[in-house]
């Protein structure tokens, strides 16, 4: 996969990007990450990338012409046909007014060839920009950041760690929070289980027992089916504490019907 960086700020990138998955998938070759410097694209002795927002109002929005100006020479394939779906790129506005950026729409965009991702500033981007020039405005949550290139770091690192052969293990990344697994397909060992949407279950490492704080006996014990149990109770348990909103698009077997019953149960009594 190519990702092409629209931002002002190119050398914010040489921190985020360069340690771990990331790092690893771009020396394997998966993934090729170009950062284009706006300010490059302007025509006037000052580099000007920003200008007074029509209608007045505060600070300074960024114009189009640079960031027009900068993806005309990427090759890309025309809008209609990425709108269309028979291109394999997508160009994308980071906007605290996009859809939310959620795993599904990573594994999305992990199907893709070419990424260009454009990052905003000050007040926000001309909106003709995202009118036609971007296929869609995503947001990484809700809340205002000082400009998308945080925002693009974290879709570029989300993407690349579902791109084939980026994590050493495959079924890692099936079985983390937010991975709907279909069909209940069987993954990893018997000991794991799939989120099917759900967080992940929590994980321990050794020492068994640190300052006191022992690692709960059933992971101990070897017995791989009370295992996989105990990890789904968690699981189910941690979604309906901190993500309640997550439950409804799972697909519970009527054991998790069970266990959800009881921890409401339990949660009521005490
Ligand atoms: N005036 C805008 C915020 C501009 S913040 C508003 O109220 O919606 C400046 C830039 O930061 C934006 O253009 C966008 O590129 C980036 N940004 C801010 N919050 C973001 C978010 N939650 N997700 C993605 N990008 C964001």
């Amino acid at each position: 996969m190519k990702a092409d960086i629209v931002t002002i700020f190119p050398d914010f990138f040489r921190g985020p990007l360069d340690y771990g998955i990331t790092r690893r998938a771009a020396e394997l070759g998966l993934v090729k990450i170009e950062v284009h410097d706006l300010r490059e694209f302007t025509h006037d002795r000052h580099r000007t990338v920003d200008d007074r927002p029509f209608g007045g109002g505060e600070g300074m929005v960024l114009k189009p012409e640079p960031i027009f100006d900068c993806l005309n020479p990427l090759g890309l394939t025309a809008r209609e046909q990425r709108l269309a779906g028979t291109a394999k790129e997508s160009v994308i506005l980071l906007s605290a007014q996009g859809e939310p950026f959620t795993q599904q729409v990573a594994a999305q965009l992990a199907r893709l060839d070419r990424l260009v991702l454009i990052c905003g500033r000050y007040e926000g981007v001309d909106e003709r920009v995202a009118e036609f020039l971007a296929d869609r405005e995503l947001s990484i949550g809700d809340y205002v950041l000082s400009g998308g290139e945080l925002a693009a770091a974290v879709v570029v690192e989300a993407v690349t760690r579902l791109l084939p052969g980026a994590l050493g293990n495959e079924a890692s990344a099936r079985q983390e929070s937010f991975t709907a697994q279909s069909g209940g397909e069987f993954i990893g060992n018997a000991s794991t289980c799939a989120s099917s949407g759900l967080l992940d279950y929590p994980h321990y490492t050794r020492p068994a027992d640190f300052r006191g704080m022992p690692v709960p006996e059933v992971l101990i014990n070897g017995n791989h089916q009370e295992i996989r149990r105990w990890r789904r109770e968690r699981a189910l348990e941690k979604t309906l504490r901190n993500r309640p909103d997550l439950i409804e698009g799972v697909a519970l077997s009527d054991e998790d019907k069970r266990i959800l019953e009881r921890i409401r149960r339990f949660n009521l009594s005490s």
